[in-house]
């Protein structure tokens, strides 16, 4: 495996959304951001058609980057502007809490007029007038920094009314969360910039493209998914297609933690590179020497992969059609639909490293705990579920394993997913269905070291 400074051409970082990342200055000052082409992409974007904006973000093939991959164009082609009469809002959801993912809050410290250039080109393509950053509260410093860039974007008319002279009116506020996990869930979002408890709404039959603020039209999008949007009109939605694979297009920011030995955020095309380059050369491999024991590859609600195990995934034929293929979990492309074909998904792109020396049950306690202090409490299978499972796991760590505990585990986690509002109820209970299912051993060992200890000290 190559070292760090040693990388071949293809294993190089293809930064799209952070080019400017490192640049000195580029946070603090707009006239940084305006030298490097800044907000000409907005001039572009203003002589267009609101429609061909979004035909372009259509042909793009853009897929959300908060989590759920959904494809950004088909959103926005939600709202029917020959029928709807009601304001339309949008709404960047920079509320990052997914745990292991810390890619967006880079973006806000390091390049925000770039996040800005981006919302207000999206407000424009689908007839927004009020925008808001909903960004989470414990990021201070990322608030501040928008603040200052938004007054940047005020006093040179790239903000506010008739923007750059087209007669195109709009205004970005930012708004701090306060540190609630569900506040990130767009409904739980949206109840919360309303000004009440973040309960997250029942979806479908209403999405907020149909009923969102106000029971307005709104669209959520996540940070990085914002910043490709200046990207797409620069090149066009066809060749922006052409970044990544087909279905997985443009490139993918992913954050790295854990027990590798140059943890980080690293951006690659879609598809560019495999999880074991990622790992073994840009990573710089398993720390201390030691050796891989599981991957959870975006966002700690998406389920751990094992090292070892052999996957099947779908891939595409130079011919287009599909063949499937076995692979070993180094060997999978980053992207969305490989990483989903593997039985987890990609998610946030937090890629989440645990080596041998990872006490699998301490790993999912460790979890757990976050999941039981984050359920918003409104649904019964998930406010008791999330609890009991941290219990039980609670209690295992704690030298009280049962032989029925990993059973009883999966048995509650099975009675959460898909009986709740929100998709909380999948992401408390995923990563307890695939810890079990894949490292049961390890489970059983706790139970029967437990019932040796008590046997010790009876005849003791
Ligand atoms: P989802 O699949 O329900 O929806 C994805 C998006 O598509 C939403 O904006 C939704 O409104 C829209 N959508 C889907 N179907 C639609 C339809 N028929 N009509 C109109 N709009 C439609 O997923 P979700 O609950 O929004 O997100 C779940 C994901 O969020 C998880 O995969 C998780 O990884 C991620 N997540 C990320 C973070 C983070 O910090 N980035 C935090 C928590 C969760
Ligand atoms: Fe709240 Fe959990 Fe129900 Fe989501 S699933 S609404 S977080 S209780």
């Amino acid at each position: 495996m190559a070292e760090s400074g040693a990388l071949t051409d293809r294993l190089r970082e293809h930064r799209l959304i952070l080019r400017y990342a490192d640049e000195p200055g580029y946070s603090q000052d707009i006239d940084c951001y305006l030298r490097h082409g800044g907000y000409e992409q907005l001039r572009k974007a203003l002589s267009m058609d609101p429609a061909a904006i979004v035909a372009e973000v259509k042909a793009s093939g853009l897929r959300g980057r908060g989590g759920a991959g959904f494809p950004t164009g088909t959103k926005w082609g939600f709202i029917d502007h020959t029928k709807n009469r009601k304001p339309v809002y949008l709404l960047c959801n920079a509320d990052e809490s997914e745990p292991g993912t810390f890619k967006d809050r880079q973006i806000i410290y390091k390049d925000p007029h770039q996040l800005l250039e981006g919302m207000i080109i999206a407000s424009y393509a689908n007839r927004a007038h009020l925008a808001y950053i909903y960004i989470r509260g414990e990021m201070v410093r990322g608030a501040q920094i928008l603040e200052r860039a938004l007054a940047e974007a005020r006093a040179k008319n790239f903000l506010g009314t008739n923007i750059l002279g087209s007669g195109y009116d709009l205004d970005i506020f930012v708004f701090r969360g306060a540190g609630a996990y569900i506040c990130g869930e767009e409904t739980g979002l949206i109840e919360s910039l309303e000004g009440k408890r973040a309960y997250p709404r029942i979806k479908p039959p209403y999405f907020p493209a149909a009923l969102g603020l106000y029971l307005c039209p709104t669209i959520v999008n996540n940070v990085e998914t914002l910043c490709n949007v200046k990207h797409i009109v620069e090149m066009g939605g066809a060749a922006f297609a052409k970044i990544g694979t087909p279905n997985n297009t443009g490139t993918r920011i992913w954050c790295v933690s854990g027990d590798v030995r140059r943890p980080g955020y690293y951006e690659y095309d879609c598809g560019a590179i495999t999880l074991g380059e990622l790992l073994y050369d840009v990573c710089g491999g398993i720390r201390d020497g030691n050796r891989l024991k599981a991957v959870i590859p975006g966002g700690s609600s998406a389920k751990v992969l094992r090292a070892g195990e052999i996957y099947r995934v779908q891939r595409k034929k130079p011919d287009g059609s599909a063949e499937e293929i076995e692979m070993r979990l180094e060997d999978l492309p980053l992207d969305f639909d490989t990483i989903a074909a593997s039985g987890s998904m990609s998610g946030s792109g937090g890629v989440i490293v645990m080596d041998h020396t990872r006490d699998m049950v301490e790993c999912l306690s460790n979890l757990s705990a976050f999941y039981a202090h984050e359920s918003c409490g409104q649904c019964t299978p998930c406010r008791e579920g999330a609890l009991w499972m941290h219990k039980i796991l609670r209690r295992m760590v704690g030298g009280g394993a049962r032989p029925e505990d990993p059973q009883l585990l999966l048995d509650v986690s099975g009675q959460i997913a898909g009986r709740t509002i929100c998709a909380f109820g999948e992401a408390c209970s995923w990563p307890v269905e695939s810890f079990v299912a894949k490292f049961r051993e390890e489970f059983e060992a706790k139970a029967t070291a437990a019932q040796e200890s008590e046997s010790l000290s009876r005849a003791c």
